[in-house]
């Protein structure tokens, strides 16, 4: 059975992604994606799209809320990697 594209609006999936800010502080921030297609949407603070790009389902992003970028931590891997480079400089 193929689902159709309703007519009604619906809420954006939001997923979460952690990316490194600046190469070694972990950051988490949010996504929206369609809940029909799944594509990513370009939705943020400032825009928030009336449908999807894809395939024009219907959003509705009034029950959303924004939430600002998470401080994690920093990267141990980023953070070995420095320190080898400081052990280097100074040897
Ligand atoms: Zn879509």
């Amino acid at each position: 059975m193929t689902k159709n594209i309703t007519s009604n609006a619906n809420a954006p999936v939001i997923k979460y992604t952690e990316y490194l800010k600046f190469g070694f502080v972990k950051t988490r921030f949010q996504d929206f994606y369609c809940p029909h297609c799944g594509k990513q949407l370009n939705a943020g603070w400032n825009y928030q799209p009336k449908f999807c790009a894809e395939c024009g389902q219907l959003l509705d992003f009034s029950e959303v809320t924004y939430e600002e970028e998470e401080f994690l931590g920093y990267s141990e891997d980023a953070y070995e990697k420095a320190s080898e480079l400081m052990r280097r400089l100074r040897g």
